[in-house]
């Protein structure tokens, strides 16, 4: 077989020093970093502080201050309040060209400030350089998507209809009013990206609740909105646990939409408990991707292109490919190249020049990849690579060897979300036969076709049941198309990025009018 394209690599890092002015950043003066609520810094009356920590050194970068419930009926008030002032001004009224002049102000001091928060993706985030500064690119791409959509969705009356003699209605769109972002610690700069620009957009306050692993971006990200002009409580940043500032936000009546991006155990737990008080919520979750290989494929150069994808943030990314089906004519072809491709990932300090393969983000992620690791062998995966701890001289981080198993049909051993550079092979007989397995997951983010017969791929990607179905790629997202979960791994609604994103920001009541001839 040939190699139609032998330079396929991982993701990899090119060497990057701390910039002086993130370490200051993190220090703050001696002080922890407080929460921003209705436009200033506070330290919190739980007096509670956490450390967020460079997961491939296990060093300190800065303590964080938790909020509490007071802090999330302060920032709830201080949004409400900045939404609509008593005396009818607000974020809300803003003209849409005043709304975007201010966003894209606070893009311009995200491009000013690049370093700093490639280093809050990179040190905090574990992330090498050459994802992050491909993260750092979605805040303007996001920006200007969504202002586009601003400008064009409108907002305010629809079109009248005579509904009875003297009565006519029309519909009215509107702001939810408080929205909450609810983010997880894999991608921070993206996420917190997608989430605030079509939501202060569609006219909303946000509160941003980031990741307790990563909080560092949308703290940096919360002072630049600031320095951008944001009047007070337009934006507020909640650092603090999940089960704690995350549930107050999810109890707190006050919030009128969550966008919560996740693990689909906790996305499940959020919306029943707003779901009590009638706060509406989005959920974009976790996936276990499949990928099918068709016969007619090169197995060596779509098992080292399925590598990358599966190792994209080194398997920490929702949407990419954990279960691979694979014609049995060409299987032991691509089992081959994919171990081989695995195999020489340089792991390494996720800021060192070549670094392909980094620490996980914590202990927790660690110890649930080792056991599902072991779980895989115990359902009857064969391991091809059987993973376990890596070490990496000099440094102490959560370091991990790839793994990689051969199953068959009849054998299900990789049922739930493995987010590492972990892979199940299965060799089938045919596409039908693999469409039935890959669509048997409970999961459904995304799920790629590899074929020569680019008619039969765009046919075959029709039938997964996923939110994003690709035909010779992964990990694929642009602007203007949804990028959403079916099954566990989302909903409701298309998803993000594109105009449906936007009225999900948005509420439409009916208004009807009739004379008056009491
Ligand atoms: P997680 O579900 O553990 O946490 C996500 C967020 O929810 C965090 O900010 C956390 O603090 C918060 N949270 C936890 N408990 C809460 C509670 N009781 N109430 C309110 N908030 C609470 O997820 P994670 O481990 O941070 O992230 C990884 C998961 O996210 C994976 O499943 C991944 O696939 C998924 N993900 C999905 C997408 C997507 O677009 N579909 C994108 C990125 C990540």
């Amino acid at each position: 077989m040939s190699i139609a394209n032998s330079e396929i690599q991982s993701l990899t890092a090119s060497q990057f020093e701390r910039p002086q002015k993130f370490a200051e950043f993190c220090n703050n003066g001696g002080s922890p970093l407080g929460g921003l609520i209705n436009g200033q810094t506070v330290a919190g009356t739980m007096n509670a502080t956490f450390e967020t920590i460079d997961p491939g050194s296990h060093q300190t970068l800065a303590t964080v201050c938790e909020m509490g419930a007071a802090e999330v009926d302060a920032a709830v008030r201080g949004a409400q309040n900045a939404y609509l002032n008593a005396d009818g001004t607000g974020w809300r009224n803003q003209p849409v060209e005043e709304k975007i002049a201010t966003v894209m102000k606070f893009v311009e001091l995200c491009e000013r400030d690049r370093d700093i928060l490639l280093a809050c993706e990179i040190f905090d985030g574990g992330k090498v350089s050459e994802l992050a500064e491909g993260d750092f690119g979605q805040i303007r791409a996001c920006a200007e998507y969504f202002s586009e959509v601003a400008r064009r969705i409108p907002m305010g009356d629809g079109d009248s209809l005579e509904v009875g003699p003297g009565v006519h209605g029309f519909s009215y769109r509107e702001p939810w009013g408080v929205v909450a972002g609810i983010i997880p610690w894999n991608y921070p700069i993206v996420l917190t990206s997608w989430f605030i620009f079509p939501a202060l957009l569609a006219g909303n306050c946000v509160l941003i609740k980031p990741a307790e692993d990563t909080p560092l971006s949308a703290l940096y990200m919360g002072k630049l909105a600031e320095e951008a002009g944001f009047p007070p409580g337009v934006i507020n940043v909640l650092p603090g646990r999940g089960e704690l500032t995350g549930q107050f936000i999810a109890e707190h009546p006050g919030v009128r939409f969550i966008s919560f991006t996740g693990s689909p155990g906790i996305g499940q737990h959020i919306l029943r408990t707003c779901d009590r008080h009638g706060t509406r919520m989005k959920r974009e979750m976790g996936g276990n991707g499949s990928a099918i290989v068709l016969a007619d494929a090169d197995p060596i150069a779509v098992a080292r292109k399925i590598g990358r994808y599966t190792n994209q943030h080194f398997g920490q990314t929702c949407c990419t490919i954990h279960r691979v089906f694979v014609d049995r004519k060409i299987a032991d072809d691509f089992i081959d190249a994919q171990r081989d491709f695995f195999q020489t990932l340089k792991i390494g300090y996720q800021a060192d020049q070549g670094t392909q393969l980094g620490a996980v983000i914590n202990s927790t992620q660690q110890d649930r990849i080792l056991s599902a690791q072991q779980q895989t062998s115990l359902r009857g995966g064969s391991p091809l690579l059987s993973g376990g701890v890596a070490e990496v001289e000099g440094r102490s981080g959560y370091y991990l060897k790839p793994a990689l198993f051969k199953t068959e049909p009849e054998i299900d051993c990789n049922p739930s979300e493995v987010f590492h550079a972990f892979a199940t092979i299965c060799p089938v007989n045919d596409a039908e036969q693999a469409l039935t397995l890959a669509n048997q997951s409970p999961y459904g983010l995304g799920a790629s076709v590899w074929t020569q017969d680019i008619e039969q791929g765009v046919a075959i990607s029709k039938r997964f049941r996923d939110g994003t179905c690709q035909v010779n790629c992964h990990n694929q997202i642009a602007y203007g198309l949804p990028y959403g979960g079916q099954g566990i791994s989302g909903g409701p609604g298309a998803g993000v990025n594109c105009e449906e994103t936007f009225t999900d920001y948005t509420q439409v009541k009916a208004v009807y009018v009739s004379q008056y001839d009491a």
